[in-house]
Formats: structure tokens, C-alpha cells, sequence
């Protein structure tokens, strides 16, 4: 699995994740927040300063810490369709962050993409519950092309992206891959992988962009029709 310094991924609420991403020394923000005492508790422990909490969509799991967050360390609250919208770019100290929407799980849920810049090559991307390691957020308020084509635009980011989505569900995603007609020997391989991994009681994120379009049996789904059909099918999973 890729690793990085610049993310600490605070596990809330049973299989959610909130993240603080550094930018500097002594500054990070953070995204998503369900829990704001597991998000103090890490802030404490790493001496950070938070400057801002990025929502990526309005359900209770992401948000539930949100407003005693922003009142204990008088962080900004970025929340979509208030205070950003698509294309947005965020600036803190030299990191740029752009606000890509992605539509589908809910109306305005976005995907938070940590640009690469000259001095730090490596992309990030916080998707909430529209991309997980290798699945997808259910549909609750779009169609299910709205929701494809927010997941292609996503796949569109360069390969060695670092993936970290709102929810641990990547075993549970794969054996579902394994067995759908997608199931090819590098799905068969990433399944092998995934249950070792959850075994040895290792972190199965992040993930990358390479490895979700080689694997997401979402990401290879071809037409809307395709993709609504397995959508479908998880469902029930
Ligand atoms: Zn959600």
C-alpha cells in the first residue's frame, strides 16, 4: 500500500474516515468530521493548528463534529454549495486544493483533489462517498449517469493520485468484484491481496487512481446502463 506523511487518517464512528492533511509544519486541515473529539485528540497529539474542515457532502456521518470542531479551534467550515462550488481552487500556504463536484451519491457532493505542485509532485484526492477503494457511494439523489460520469471525471486524474475515500468498505467492495463478470486476474490478484491485507490487520487505503481503474468494477463498467445495472447489484450485495 502507498503511505504518506502528509495524511493521518483518523478512523470514526466504526468505518468512517475524517483526515488531516498537513500543509506545513504546523498547520493542516481537515476533511470530513464525524466525530470532533477524534479529530482533537489527533490535532493535540501532532501539535497542529487547523485551519479549515472540508465537507465533502451533507450526511450525518461526515458532519456530526463539524460545528464543535469549527467552535474549539475556530477553523474556517468549507462546505459545498455555501462556500465553494466546482472549479474552486483553496489555498493554504503553498498548497492549492481544487473543488471538483461529483454529483450521484448525494446532489452536491464534491472531491477534494491536493494539486501537485513544483516542490511536491504527488496528488491527493478526498472523496467522501463517491469513490472508495475499489467501489462506489449508493445513489441517493441523482441518476445513475450523473453518478458515472462524476466517478470518469474522477478516473481522469493521474494514475499515481493517492485515493482516501469516507468509508473502510474495500473488502466487502472486492468480494463483491470477484464475482461479477468483471472479475478478471488482476480483480482475482487485488481480492487475494485485500483479504491477507485485512488479516494482518493492515490499513487497505489509500488507494490510487491507477489501481481504481484497473480494479473498480465501476470505473470499468463501459455505458450508464452498465453501470447502473451493477449499481443495482451491490445494492442487494
Ligand atoms: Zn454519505
Amino acid at each position: 500500500m502507498p503511505t504518506s506523511n502528509q495524511v493521518i487518517v483518523i478512523p470514526v464512528l466504526g468505518d468512517n474516515f475524517a483526515y488531516l492533511y498537513r500543509y506545513d509544519e504546523d498547520n493542516a486541515i481537515a476533511f470530513d468530521c464525524g466525530d470532533c473529539d477524534a479529530v482533537l485528540h489527533v490535532l493535540e497529539k501532532n501539535n497542529l493548528n487547523l485551519s479549515a474542515l472540508l465537507i465533502t457532502h451533507n450526511h450525518f456521518d461526515h458532519t456530526a463534529g463539524a460545528k464543535e470542531l469549527k467552535k474549539k479551534t475556530g477553523c474556517a467550515l468549507i462546505t459545498t454549495g455555501k462556500t465553494v462550488n466546482d472549479g474552486d481552487v483553496l489555498s493554504f500556504g503553498n498548497e492549492n486544493i481544487r473543488v471538483i463536484a461529483t454529483p450521484g451519491h448525494t446532489a452536491s457532493s464534491v472531491c477534494f483533489y491536493r494539486q501537485p505542485s513544483d516542490t511536491d509532485k504527488q496528488g491527493y484526492l478526498f472523496t467522501g462517498d463517491t469513490l472508495f477503494a475499489g467501489g462506489c457511494g449508493r445513489i441517493f439523489e441523482c441518476s445513475a449517469a450523473t453518478m458515472h460520469q462524476s466517478l470518469q471525471k474522477l478516473a481522469a486524474l493521474p494514475p499515481d493520485t493517492l485515493v482516501y475515500p469516507g468509508h473502510d468498505y474495500t473488502l466487502e467492495n472486492y468480494q463483491f468484484a470477484g464475482e461479477t463478470e468483471y472479475a478478471n486476474e488482476i480483480i482475482k490478484q487485488r481480492l487475494a491481496d485485500i483479504i491477507r491485507l485485512h488479516q494482518q490487520g493492515k490499513p487497505l487505503i489509500p488507494s490510487t487512481i491507477e489501481m481504481e481503474r484497473k480494479t473498480n468494477v465501476f470505473l470499468l463498467a463501459k455505458t450508464d446502463k452498465d453501470f447502473a445495472a451493477l449499481r443495482k447489484r451491490k445494492d442487494r450485495f
